[in-house]
């Protein structure tokens, strides 16, 4: 038995570096620069860890690129902050401009916009547009940024070449949680529309999606594609993956509430699929739990359901060798990516504290958050 207060996200020190080593060998093999992208995993207090194999982080606008600053680039100094927002708003243009390496438009109109401030601010910062390849094969709509009517990236139809003498680099971002197959695709796309345009850039940035830590990953064919495009075209190449960072890291702890049946057996956790774990939700998924089958593999099986009151807050069934009682420990795997960094309190539930395992064994509770977490997002 634990003893840790739960609900609790546990990332284990070991296995993230296991991951962070998988990058640094696509690095070294393949000459490319891998940043992490904070919107997939942002627990800072691993940056040390983080900062030690990555080149730095893609922030999505001003308040990650803003952490990256504060808690990357400490433990590394050649650490690189790109940004890359939709918009961006002309209250936070001057900030990004002054804190970020690279900055990526959306769209001509936004280049536009605000090219000359940002150059005058930061006259060394490099430049890009985010190129939407219009090929993706990514599982669900609500991850696919190569959608109908997709609002990220400026197709090949809307490319402005008088935004050519501005640029630096091309971005596109078309995978999500992808082998190196899908990424031929996209980048035989890509190619296809947009490599007349490459002759003066600096560099080429693959986006995210990858996911290169998963165990049937093609790592190596990977590495022959990177190294293929950089020899082709003469440009340095980014990968700015997420998922894989934080892929198989950890787990979120949670406890048994109550136990009741209504034509099936219910148990209630201190957690919520709602607000702790949205993919589950959104993607949808199903997480593994900890020594659990499928419903009816097991003898005892029971619908796992938040703590809040909204009806579809349930994780799943899920069944055990043994009867739940109140007070039991359920454990989800694989829950460090995508989840706390888009936690919230609706139902006003308290947030899981936020742990790390060291390599020793110890598990150091990192933060624990209360009810001035909850009242101090309201007014
Ligand atoms: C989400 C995103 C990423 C990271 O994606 P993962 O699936 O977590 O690897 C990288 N770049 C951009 C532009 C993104 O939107």
């Amino acid at each position: 038995m634990s003893q840790i207060s739960t609900p609790c996200y546990i990332c284990e020190e070991e296995l993230l570096e296991k991951n962070l080593k998988i990058l640094e060998y696509v690095q070294q093999q393949s000459g490319a620069k891998i940043i992490l992208a904070l919107k997939g995993f942002a627990m800072w207090s691993t940056f040390d860890l983080a900062a030690k194999y990555l080149k730095g982080c893609t922030a999505s606008g001003l308040y990650e690129a803003k952490l990256a600053r504060e808690e990357f680039c400490k433990y590394n100094k050649n650490a690189e902050v790109h940004t890359y927002s939709p918009a961006y708003k002309e209250e936070e243009i001057e900030e990004i401009a002054k804190i970020s390496d690279h900055i990526v438009f959306n769209s001509p109109n936004q280049l536009q916009k605000y090219i000359c401030k940002v150059k005058e601010i930061n006259p060394n910062i490099h430049v890009s547009l985010r190129v939407n390849p219009e090929v993706s094969s990514s599982p669900v709509d609500i991850y696919n940024p190569c959608g109908l009517y997709s609002r990220l990236g400026t197709t090949l139809q809307n490319f402005d070449e008088k935004v050519l003498k501005y640029i630096d680099g091309l971005n596109f971002h078309a995978l999500c949680e992808q082998n190196a197959d899908a990424l031929e695709e996209v980048l035989a796309a890509f190619e296809e529309k947009f490599a007349k345009y490459f002759t003066n850039l600096k560099y080429i940035n693959f986006g995210g999606g990858h996911h290169i830590t998963k165990k049937d990953y093609d790592v190596e064919k990977l590495i022959w594609i990177i190294k293929e495009f950089r020899n082709k075209y003469n440009v340095d190449v980014y990968l700015e993956p997420g998922e894989a960072v934080g892929w198989e890291t950890g787990y979120l702890e949670s406890t048994v509430l109550d136990v009741f049946e209504n034509g099936m057996n219910i148990a209630i956790l201190d957690t919520s699929a709602e607000a702790h774990m949205p993919d589950t939700l959104a993607m949808p998924y199903r997480a593994e739990v900890r020594g659990a089958g499928v419903a009816n593999e097991k003898k005892y099986t029971y619908r796992l359901g938040g703590n809040t009151c909204l009806a579809g807050d349930i994780m799943g069934d899920y069944s055990f060798d043994a009867p739940l009682h109140v007070g039991d420990t359920i454990i989800f795997e694989d829950q460090i990516h995508y989840t706390f960094v888009k936690n919230t309190t609706f139902n006003g539930v308290k947030l899981p504290s936020l742990a790390i395992k060291r390599k020793n064994g110890e598990i150091e509770i990192i933060k624990e958050f209360g009810y001035e977490d909850y009242k101090n997002r309201l007014s």
